[in-house]
């Protein structure tokens, strides 16, 4: 690719690969905190998830959620209570803690809250919740148009934390610290070996979920 983006070539991800359609991606991350971790990429090039233009990527962008969450919940969570898909957790560094500098969103089969250690590492910048004021992260970021921390919590909240000095990798290495995997939090210093064979398991495990 002539702009040396890593989510721009297919073939930096095709052994990664689960699913695609003519706007999204989804692949099993590099740095696997746990089995099951995938990310969510757009095809076009937009620096964050808010970025994104509401219309047709935008539309499929939530059946791609959907779809990818409720294959995290059948393989990995088995919960059948209502609503648990919107529970999976799912993060996005929306520009701040950015190592690649493509959108992309991660989900994680793991019901996790993040809000509280957040809070407390960043206590003077505002935090909204979308859910409270039922708006779509697209309408706040262009209102807003700052870098942000995106995640959802256990309750089915879609949080949001305003351009907060938060260090590259940021909602990784704080979600590998919660899930007792510290030393999984840095995807560049991850065991090799342990990570391709989860990577691996990923993509088995979840590709047939998906048409
Ligand atoms: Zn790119």
């Amino acid at each position: 690719m002539e702009n040396g983006c890593v989510f721009c070539d297919p073939e930096k991800m095709k052994e990664r690969l689960i699913w695609e359609n003519a706007d999204w991606s989804v692949v099993a991350t590099l740095g696997q905190i746990v089995g099951g971790y995938v990310l969510i990429i757009p095809k076009a090039h937009i620096p964050c998830l808010g970025a994104l233009p509401l219309g047709g990527a935008m539309a499929n962008l939530v059946t791609t959620i959907y779809s990818a969450a409720r294959a995290l919940n059948l393989e990995y969570v088995h919960d059948d209570s209502p609503g648990a898909v919107s529970r999976i957790l799912m993060f996005e560094h929306g520009i701040v803690g950015q190592t690649v500098k493509h959108a992309h969103l991660h989900l994680l089969p793991v019901k996790v809250d993040l809000t509280p250690k957040i809070v407390a590492d960043f206590p003077t910048v505002d935090i909204d919740n979308l859910s409270d004021s039922d708006s779509y992260l697209q309408d706040v970021y262009a209102s807003r148009q700052e870098p942000y921390l995106f995640w959802t919590t256990p309750n089915g909240d879609s949080m949001i934390c305003w351009n907060p000095p938060a260090p590259s990798m940021y909602l990784r290495l704080i979600t590998a610290e919660l899930l007792g995997f510290p030393e999984r939090g840095n995807w560049r210093e991850m065991d090799r070996n342990l990570d391709n064979q989860l990577q691996e398991e990923t993509v088995r495990r979840l590709k047939s979920y998906f048409p």
